[in-house]
């Protein structure tokens, strides 16, 4: 069965957040203070979750990535990815992760099912990185990193979100960080998501820029990467290292969009860029069957919109990257 949209596009790839809360504050991501949490008792239970993974399942959808916030902070998140592992249809389970907690956890996470790893990495000096996370400790990433390595996690996937003034310098160490460790590396466009993404979005750089910028030092051959999404990729010449490019804003890819976000809540949110949604928790909670939660995921994907409106009205999305499941 397929689940296609208004505009023929077939949903196969589901984003999952599993907790809004996260044990740093990327400044573009979410506010210092930042207190407007989920709810406890309105998180999808992992029996929630489960179902309703089998039900994207039903329709169609073969790949799911787990998010947040961090996702490694909810509690009992190995359980959740053994069973997520074992829905029939569902072939494939990656993570976005800041990867602070994988020096202790990466061997459980890889051992429960999670195979691919996308690890956000804006900077590889330390003071710049306490700055942007506000606290964090890059030790904490590299350590992370090097056990999810040692775990036999492949591939790994550095998302560097490149700000002008910010971190902009550092497109070429991350590359080389990336060359010398198998990583893949990705560059993404801010995005104003959310108070903090509409100030950090002062930032916005376009990424032919930085394309530019990597061409004078690499040489850069066209590639593709198997489960790539929206990045155009681009292989350094003379290694296996690949280096995307992802361009929500000067570029975008709304065309060939695949994908739907369900956030920890339960809302599952048809567009990162525009605010159609649909609220799943109350009919799981009201005992909907499981064909009646089929119908309902075919009607919420009607809602889907064709395109994000960021270029013409760039605040327009009040939700947080965290809280939407990025
Ligand atoms: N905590 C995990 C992490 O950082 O990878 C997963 C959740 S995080 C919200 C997912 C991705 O969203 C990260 O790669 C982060 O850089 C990105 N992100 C957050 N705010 C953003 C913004 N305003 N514009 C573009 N990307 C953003
Ligand atoms: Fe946390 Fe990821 Fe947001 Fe940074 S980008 S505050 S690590 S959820």
């Amino acid at each position: 069965m397929a689940w296609t949209d208004p505009f023929g596009r077939q949903i196969d790839y589901v984003r999952l957040s599993v907790t809004d809360k996260c044990n740093i504050r990327c400044f573009y991501c979410m506010p210092e203070r930042h207190n407007s949490f989920i709810t406890p008792s309105h998180y999808l239970t992992f029996d929630e979750i489960e179902r309703v993974v089998a039900a994207f399942s039903d329709l169609g959808v073969s790949r799911i990535r787990l998010t947040g916030g961090e996702p490694l902070v909810r509690k009992g998140l190995p359980d959740l990815i053994s069973r997520l592992s074992a829905v029939p249809g569902i072939q494939d389970l990656s993570m976005s992760t800041n990867a602070m907690l994988l020096g202790k956890l990466a061997d459980t996470v890889f051992k429960a099912g999670v195979s691919r790893l996308n690890v956000s990495l804006d900077t590889l000096k330390a003071s710049r990185f306490s700055e942007i996370s506000r606290g964090g400790k890059l030790d904490d990433v590299l350590t992370g990193l090097a056990s999810a390595k040692q775990a036999g996690f492949e591939p790994i996937k550095i998302n560097m979100l490149v700000m002008k003034g910010i971190n902009d310098d550092e497109v070429v160490d991350l590359a080389s960080f990336c060359i010398a460790n198998g990583f893949a590396l990705r560059f993404i466009e801010t995005m104003p998501m959310g108070a903090s993404g509409q100030e950090a979005y002062g930032h916005y750089l376009d990424l032919s820029v930085i394309r530019d910028r990597l061409s004078e030092r690499f040489d850069l051959v066209p590639s593709v990467m198997a489960g790539g999404g929206p990045a155009r990729y681009f292989r350094v010449n003379g290694t296996e290292t690949n280096i995307g490019f992802i361009t929500p804003l000067s570029q975008h890819f709304c065309a060939t969009c695949n994908r739907v976000r369900m956030s920890a809540d339960g809302t599952l949110h048809l567009c990162l860029g525009n605010s159609h949604n649909m609220a799943l928790r109350p009919h799981l909670r009201d005992g909907i069957s499981d064909s009646g939660l089929r119908d309902l995921l075919i009607e919420a994907l009607a809602l889907k919109p064709w395109q994000h409106n960021f270029e013409d009205r760039p605040d327009h999305v009040t939700r947080s990257m965290a809280t939407t499941g990025g």
